[in-house]
């Protein structure tokens, strides 16, 4: 079988790219190793993930499966001191803020919501995992073998690799990228499932009661919870702690997980008081860390495939998203051939990567290095609407304003100790 682009995986990373490459002319192939819909964490959507999701002309089927509506973020801190709330907004061409809204999705009819999009553009699907990489004489890239359902090896030729394997980083594991590195909140572990029966109203921006909003709960540095209603009845709910602190627990997923709930902050325990859970616990570990090579001559890698840095603010599908649609860009001009001789021909794509996601470790360090002072700029008018920008994943800047340059000057003050033991 031959294509330009064989996709690993049918994440929102593979889907959101299939269907860029297509609206570029490109055919792609998707390869898919779980059959949909399945369960995956990452609920909750920035603004700009939102804008993303529009951009991908998909407005009118999110609107059949009434998704929760999100306006903000609520975050409680220690004993309820320290809180803040921060709005979804946009930006206008005469670059002021506006009212926005975005979604929370049962990922599961997400994803598999894409998947279909996808095979209703005729891109095809096949149901497979991939095992590893063809490369042509000059060692480049070109298709993978994969394994079926009967077991039966197979091959995709093709012009290109897209690697959207998410945490399973595939084109890392098989040498062609770069080799994985430990992300700074690498040592964690998150355990959730999904609950009837929450009290979810929390006071938005001018203390009116938000009932579909994202709500993070936070004890102490690396040690937190979050609520995502995901339709009418179901809240996502995650606790999320060093894996240590889970190990010597010694308890089932499902209990510790129940057990932090009444502990963990006093306004997580009020709203889960007549909780029902109604899907198992399932857990999340190791899911910090970065590629530094991850794209070269008939490769490329998008969304999770190359970094994540630590999910509190909901930032993992936007990177993706964009990435998907500067990957495509990227891809064309190699395909086409433009940059197809050049030693690196997608050093653009990666630098405009790194610098989203350099912009949002700065404010993840500083959140975590130092929450009282950041609870305290994020109300301050000086700096408000550079979080606001931040928080909606408006973070590909060169030229940062105040807000980022506030945070780096903060970032430069975290010990390195207390780095290396995040
Ligand atoms: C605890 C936690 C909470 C999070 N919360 C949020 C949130 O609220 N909001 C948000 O935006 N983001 C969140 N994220 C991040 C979000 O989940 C990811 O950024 C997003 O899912 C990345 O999409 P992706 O397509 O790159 O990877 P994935 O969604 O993981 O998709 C990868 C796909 O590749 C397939 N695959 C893997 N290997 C192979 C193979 N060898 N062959 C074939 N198929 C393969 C997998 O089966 C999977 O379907 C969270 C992450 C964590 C860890």
């Amino acid at each position: 079988m031959k294509t330009q682009v064989v996709i690993v995986g049918a994440g929102p990373a593979g889907t959101g790219l299939a269907i860029s490459l297509k609206k570029q002319g490109i055919e792609s192939i998707l390869l898919e190793k779980e059959s949909f819909p399945r369960l995956h964490v990452g609920e909750s959507m920035t603004g700009e993930c939102g804008a993303s999701v529009r951009a991908l002309g998909l407005e009118q089927e999110m609107a059949k499966f009434h998704y929760p509506v999100k306006w903000g973020t609520m975050v409680y801190g220690t004993d309820g001191r320290n809180s803040f709330y921060v709005p979804v907004m946009g930006r206008n061409s005469e670059d002021s803020l506006f009212k926005q809204s975005t979604w929370q999705v049962r990922r599961a009819d997400f994803d598999k919501m894409l998947l279909d999009v996808c095979e209703d553009q005729g891109i095809k699907t096949i149901k497979g995992m991939a095992t590893d990489v063809l490369r042509n004489e000059q060692g480049i890239p070109c298709g993978v073998k994969y394994k079926n359902g009967d077991g039966e090896e197979l091959e995709i030729h093709a012009d290109m690799v897209a690697d959207a394997s998410g945490q399973n980083t595939f084109l890392s594991t098989k040498g062609v990228a770069g080799k994985r590195t430990m992300g700074k909140y690498a040592k964690q572990l998150a355990v959730f499932s999904h609950f009837e029966g929450v009290v979810r109203p929390t006071p938005g921006e001018d203390g009116q009661l938000m009932t579909d909003d994202t709500i993070i709960f936070y004890q102490k540095r690396n040690h937190w919870a979050w609520m995502i209603p995901i339709n009418d009845k179901l809240v996502s709910v995650g606790v999320v702690t060093p894996a240590e602190y889970f190990r010597s627990s010694r308890k089932s997923m499902k209990d510790f997980l129940l057990s932090e709930m009444m502990t963990l902050n006093p306004e997580l325990t009020k709203r889960l008081g007549d909780a029902v859970m109604v899907e198992d616990a399932h857990s999340c570990a190791n899911y910090s860390y970065q590629i530094h090579e991850f794209a070269g001559p008939g490769y490329i890698c998008v969304g999770d495939a190359h970094r994540f840095i630590d999910p509190i603010f909901s930032l993992g599908m936007h990177f993706t998203l964009v990435e998907c649609r500067k990957a495509a860009d990227a891809i064309a001009d190699y395909l086409g051939g433009k940059t197809a001789g050049l030693e690196q021909p997608f050093a653009d794509y990666m630098k405009f990567c790194e610098l989203g996601m350099d912009n949002v470790q700065v404010l993840l360090d500083v959140f975590w290095s130092y929450p009282f002072a950041f609870s305290l700029y994020i109300k301050d008018p000086k700096y408000r609407d550079g979080f606001v920008d931040l928080f909606a994943g408006r973070c590909y800047v060169e030229d940062p304003p105040a807000c980022i340059k506030k945070l780096r000057g903060l970032q430069a003050e975290i010990p390195d100790a207390e780095m290396a033991a995040a």
